[in-house]
């Protein structure tokens, strides 16, 4: 497989984009190689400019649940175009998209739409921080709730990838607000809270991690943290971004049966187009300007054609059968991929919830960032390469999670399952 054409793509990229990309994980740092540059994407196939074609699991990060250019997300959105791109004025298009949404997760009782994952949980830390009246947040280790400057502490994701604890440019007295605790550490909370008392606005958490690769709340986790919470006063904020609309039609929330006060999410809900959104209780949600007085606002908020991607993707993600379907899909993967581990010897954790999944190199259990981070990244970044060449796009990382789409089909799962088995058996 020749990637000459990519190849010359990304030195080009590099000269004018800092590292060839806009966003770090693109780079295949973790991996090692050039990163094929897509020309286009096709259900569960992507095509890079040499012409290759990739069975396709990084599905954008998440947001690609119907899989690439699915026509009738392509033809709501070509038809929404021809009537004007962005307006910077209200639309029936963003009560449409706060209905499907509000009716699949009913603890979203009002909701404000913006562009990205990272506005959803600053703006929702924004808001908590304004109910309560207090300043310190609660984080886990190994979470990545996006890039605002509060939450660069300790993230998973391209952070843990990359070795890097903090950001520089982030202020010391800012990010001294935040406190950050191991995932499934529930004691940690705890002696958290007595040590801060009356000072912790919110409890922010991936109900399902995904960002330290695949890593579930263990039970009983997310139930003592909603009481814990609800005791000190302090706000529950289930970050659904990853989650939402993809473990279940209502999100990690229904699926575990916890009711957070407030709840971030982003990707599926635009269908592939820039989207986030965050709302929860309509007390709290209330504060937000221009009914309260917290401020947060956006020139291509509730963008119309962001908002018909997101319909489009969230009315097919109600029909009957479709998480049956993505749970089968996601189940003969991670049994082909387990099955082909076996065979060729190689120890895997492989960590899945619904359509989710991570293969941790490592023969250890994984609960939380310190045991995600003895995988041996070395051996996983072998064996994406072999993947890759062997035409199947996994995420360039470790420390990332795997996404099953609906356009995934036997044929695709069987083949992909084939070449996991080459790619391991080599390593
Ligand atoms: N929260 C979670 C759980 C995420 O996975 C991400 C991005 N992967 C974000 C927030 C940030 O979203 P965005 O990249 O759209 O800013």
């Amino acid at each position: 497989m020749s990637r000459e054409r990519s190849g010359k793509l990304f030195e080009e990229a590099q000269r004018i984009l800092p590292g060839g990309v806009d966003s770090p994980v693109r780079a295949f740092k973790a991996v090692g190689g050039n990163p094929p540059f897509i020309a286009r994407g096709e259900g569960s196939r992507l095509y890079d400019e040499d012409g290759n074609s990739y069975m396709d699991y990084v599905c954008s990060w998440g947001p690609m649940i119907l899989g690439h250019a699915d026509p009738t997300v392509i033809a709501a959105v070509t038809d929404a175009a021809t009537r004007g791109t962005s307006f910077g004025a209200p639309t029936e298009l963003e009560t449409t998209l706060a209905k499907l949404v509000t009716r699949a997760i009913p603890s979203i009782e009002l909701i404000r739409f913006v562009n990205s994952g990272t506005e959803a949980t600053m703006s929702a830390l924004r808001l908590a921080r304004a109910f309560t009246g207090r300043d310190r947040i609660i984080k886990f280790a190994g979470g990545y709730h996006g890039h605002s400057d509060g939450l660069l502490t300790r993230a998973g994701s391209g952070l843990a990838t990359l070795g890097i604890p903090d950001s520089p440019g982030v202020p010391a007295a800012y990010a001294a607000t935040t406190l950050v605790v191991p995932y499934n550490d529930p004691a940690a909370v705890e002696a958290t809270f007595e040590q801060h008392r009356g000072e912790i606005a919110a409890v922010i958490i991936e109900p399902v991690a995904a960002n330290m690769g695949v890593v579930p709340a263990a039970p009983g986790v997310l139930e003592g943290l909603r009481d814990l919470t609800s005791r000190e006063g302090a706000l529950l904020i289930f970050d659904e971004v990853i989650s939402g609309f993809r473990v279940a039609h209502g999100g990690a929330q229904e699926l575990l049966g916890i009711v957070p006060d407030l709840t971030c999410l982003g990707k599926i809900i635009g269908g592939g187009l820039p989207v986030g959104a965050y709302g929860g209780r309509r007390e709290i949600m209330e504060m937000m300007a221009p009914l309260g007085p917290v401020y947060q606002a956006g020139t291509l908020s509730g963008n119309p054609l962001a908002m018909t991607a997101g319909i489009e993707t969230l009315r097919r993600l109600g029909e009957p059968g479709v998480y049956e379907q993505l749970e089968e899909k996601s189940a003969a993967l991670a049994a082909g991929v387990n099955a082909a581990a076996e065979a060729a010897g190689v120890a895997i954790h492989l960590s899945r919830v619904a359509s989710l999944m991570t293969a941790f190199f490592t023969a250890d259990p994984v609960t939380d960032f310190e045991t995600a981070s003895r995988s041996d990244t070395a051996a996983f970044a072998g064996f994406h390469g072999r993947l890759l060449a062997g035409g199947v796009y996994w995420p360039p990382s470790q420390f990332e999670a795997a996404f099953v789409s609906l356009a995934h089909g036997d044929e695709d799962i069987r083949f992909t399952i084939e070449a996991v088995g080459s790619a391991l058996a080599t390593s």
